[in-house]
């Protein structure tokens, strides 16, 4: 099916915002490579926003050192921002993460997490900003 006006308009505006692997990844779904991304191992504090849109999506308080390469969340304040899509894609069932507000792929979400959630946001570095808290 053809792409409407509206998606090509929003698709030229993401690609004058962002740099190509960001739309890459945020934009068309796709991965960065594991430990390759800024924050796989960066544990600062402070709080992760969408790449693309701003929104408030993790905090450095529930970040955790998982070692699969990827910035790792065990929880979100912030889950009003964040949607979950299932993911039947490369031939695996998985939990898509995605900003609610604009729709950007953020990663996935697994159930191999530690305490108290149990879960694993399995993030890509280049879906989200780090800004300090003070
Ligand atoms: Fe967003």
């Amino acid at each position: 099916m053809a792409q409407s006006t509206d998606s090509i308009k929003k698709d030229e505006y993401w690609k004058s915002k962002l740099s190509d692997i960001e739309y890459a990844v945020a934009r068309e779904k796709g991965t960065e490579r594991p430990f390759t991304g800024k924050y796989w191992d960066f544990f600062e504090r402070g709080i992760y926003s969408c790449v693309c849109c701003g929104a408030n999506l993790f905090e450095s308080d529930s970040k955790f050192a998982s070692s699969c390469g990827w910035p790792s969340f065990f929880d979100s304040k912030y889950k009003d921002n964040i949607e979950f899509h299932n993911d039947t894609s490369h031939g695996m069932i998985r939990t898509e993460v995605l900003c609610k507000k604009c729709g950007a792929h953020l990663g996935h979400i697994f159930d191999d997490g530690p305490k108290p959630t149990g879960k694993r946001f399995c993030i890509n570095s280049v879906s989200i900003k780090f800004t300090p808290i003070k």
